[in-house]
């Protein structure tokens, strides 16, 4: 789920695999590892903590191959013994993901295990497959074909990248499921989970290709072969690296901050270029779906609720939004003309890829928002509408929110021919250049937050609280404002804070019967509102602008608290415990 990197590269393999390990540290993770041809030996160096402790640990070595891995442990304790590469008598590899079969293949496997990963067993497997295919004599043969085989015995999720011991020049890489992509350079040539990894050598990369499910890839520092499930020799199509907003920190401290003030340029960006064909043919059959429903995770499911707001309200059709996790399990009830929408911002969701696929089984046409251009999301969605929030690297999702917010805005306009606001990105700025902690320092040891809101607001709401228990890890809700009295009233006393966000005014007075309720009761109240509403409480005053547009809008000052919160508390809000950026496993 972390971050995988492999390289081939004269004399500088090692520190590659660590720089590229370096550049995968936003996605959070608990331990990392390292193996790397040392003259004639392989080395393996593991460490528990930073990167930089494995680093440390490395020192600086000459090698020409080198496999590498960040954990975040789904099976198994943040460990030395646990963490990746994991071996076998030839095998070393390392593993994004999760062997969901990884017992019964144990039970069949005589050698003995040392750690309580499920990943050890990719290693045992290959080695009993290399073992059992010994009427092979060509080597390189024989590890591509204990790969096939492995891979037709294994359930689950994997990225997987190897070295051999009996052919240790090359590299092999192959994947299911969990993201995977090549980079060929110049006489050097590397594999990560993730196209950010590869950000020090841009300047010596010529091509990437995103491998295909149960592709293989084998990798020398002169050469890339792929082949697919079946071992034929394959090409796979060159993706492009999407350009980057802004690439380096800025003078901003943390990355959250900078992608927080990155957002008028990613509105900016993503207006400009979302209208592609796929935009175009979307937008003119969206009418004529008898069932449109919305699926995603996290932040991106909130951008659903809005999606559904707005779809609802422009095109006067039932919208429904579920959860990725949950839909993929439910009954299926199969309709004719039916579009499943899916949201992630990386393109790699693993719920939100096991929905898309579902609904694909169910004949429905599916369409993907999406910020990651070559994401797996892309290559199995009939319509895909890129956001061009550039790269999002801290884990709570702030820019790429807005412009998934952006995108669904204009799908849903253009859809029923209504004209596209103008200056939201400058609305964006003014928001970002009004805000001031001054006003809230007084809530910065608030404990106990709700916040609450109707139509899109409520999934604003539910957003602003997401990213304060994301980064700030304190309680916090986010309702429905008329929810409340139906029992999270009982929670509310004068230790809480209600954050009201208020931007539709057909709904104005019903939030405010709210804000009554839980002043009643003692509680503190902030709100968030274009209307100067500042009798009700404290408040911050947001730019006016059309009222369709004001969720991408009313979310800025929640993702800015929520970054103070967290800084004030002495917390890194790049790096929030236990989560990782893109959740490629279930
Ligand atoms: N499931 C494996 C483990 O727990 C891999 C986790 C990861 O993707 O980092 O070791």
């Amino acid at each position: 789920m972390c971050g995988i990197y492999g390289c081939c590269q004269r004399a500088k393999a090692a520190k590659s695999a660590l720089c590229g390990l370096e550049k995968l540290e936003y996605r959070g993770y608990d331990s990392a590892g390292i193996a790397f041809l040392e003259g004639e030996k392989i080395e393996i160096i593991k460490s528990v903590g930073k990167v930089s402790n494995l680093k440390i640990k490395v020192g600086e070595k000459v090698s020409n191959i080198a496999i590498a891995h960040t954990r975040w442990a789904t099976h198994g304790r943040a460990t030395a013994l646990n963490c990746h590469p994991h071996t076998s008598e030839n095998f070393i590899i390392v593993h994004n993901g999760i062997i969901e079969n990884f017992k019964e293949l144990k039970s069949n496997i005589s050698e003995k295990f040392y750690s309580e990963t499920d990943s050890e067993v990719i290693a045992k497997l290959l080695e009993k497959n290399f073992d059992e295919l010994s009427e092979i004599s060509d080597i390189n043969e024989r590890i591509l074909n204990s790969i096939l085989k492995t891979q037709n015995q294994l359930i689950g999720s994997w990225a997987v990248i190897l070295i051999c011991r009996k052919n240790p020049l090359k590299i092999y890489a192959f994947k299911n499921k969990s993201p995977l992509i090549v980079a060929r350079g110049k006489g050097e040539n590397h594999v990560a989970s993730d196209i950010n990894a590869f950000e020090k050598r841009e300047k010596n990369l010529l091509k990437y290709y995103n491998l295909n499910n149960r592709n293989i890839a084998e990798i020398s520092q002169e050469n890339i072969i792929f082949y697919d499930e079946k071992l034929n020799k394959i090409e796979i199509k060159e993706i492009k690296k999407q350009c980057e907003i802004c690439q380096e920190n800025c003078n901003y401290k943390h990355k959250m901050l900078k992608e927080i003030n990155e957002i008028p340029k990613a509105i900016y960006s993503t207006k400009k270029h979302i209208k592609n064909s796929d935009f175009k043919k979307l937008s003119k059959k969206l009418k004529n779906y008898s069932k449109i429903t919305i699926v995603g995770c996290g932040t991106a499911y909130h951008a659903g609720l809005y999606g559904k707001f707005i779809l609802e309200k422009y095109l006067n059709k039932n919208v429904s939004v579920e959860l990725a996790s949950e839909f993929r399990y439910k009954t299926q009830i199969k309709e004719k003309n039916e579009l499943v929408l899916a949201i992630s911002q990386s393109g790699e969701t693993a719920d939100t890829l096991a929905a898309i696929e579902i609904a694909r089984k169910n004949g429905a046409e599916t369409a993907a928002i999406t910020n990651v251009c070559g994401s797996s999301i892309t290559r199995i969605c009939d319509y895909v509408l890129q956001t061009r929030a550039g790269a999002e690297v801290a884990v709570a999702a702030t820019k790429s929110y807005v412009c998934q917010i952006l995108a669904l805005y204009m799908l849903a306009s253009s859809a029923s021919g209504k004209r596209i606001s103008r200056g939201i990105d400058k609305i964006a700025n003014k928001t970002i250049l009004s805000f001031s902690l001054e006003n809230l320092k007084e809530f910065l040891g608030v404990k106990k937050f709700f916040f609450v809101g109707r139509l899109c607001d409520s999934a604003t709401a539910s957003e602003g609280a997401l990213k304060l228990k994301e980064i700030a890890y304190v309680h916090s809700e986010g309702y429905s404002a008329g929810e409340l009295k139906h029992g999270t009233l009982s929670l509310v006393d004068e230790n809480s804070l209600v954050i009201a966000i208020i931007t539709q005014s057909n709904i104005l007075d019903k939030t405010l019967n709210a804000v009554h309720e839980v002043k009643a009761r003692g509680a503190k109240v902030l709100i968030v509102s274009q209307f100067e509403l500042a009798g009700e409480g404290k408040e911050i005053l947001l730019p006016a602008a059309k009222e369709e547009i004001m969720p991408l809008i009313s979310v800025i000052p929640l993702q800015l608290f929520a970054y103070h919160y967290s800084e004030n508390n002495g917390l890194n809000p790049d790096m929030p415990r236990n989560l990782a950026k893109s959740v490629t496993v279930e």
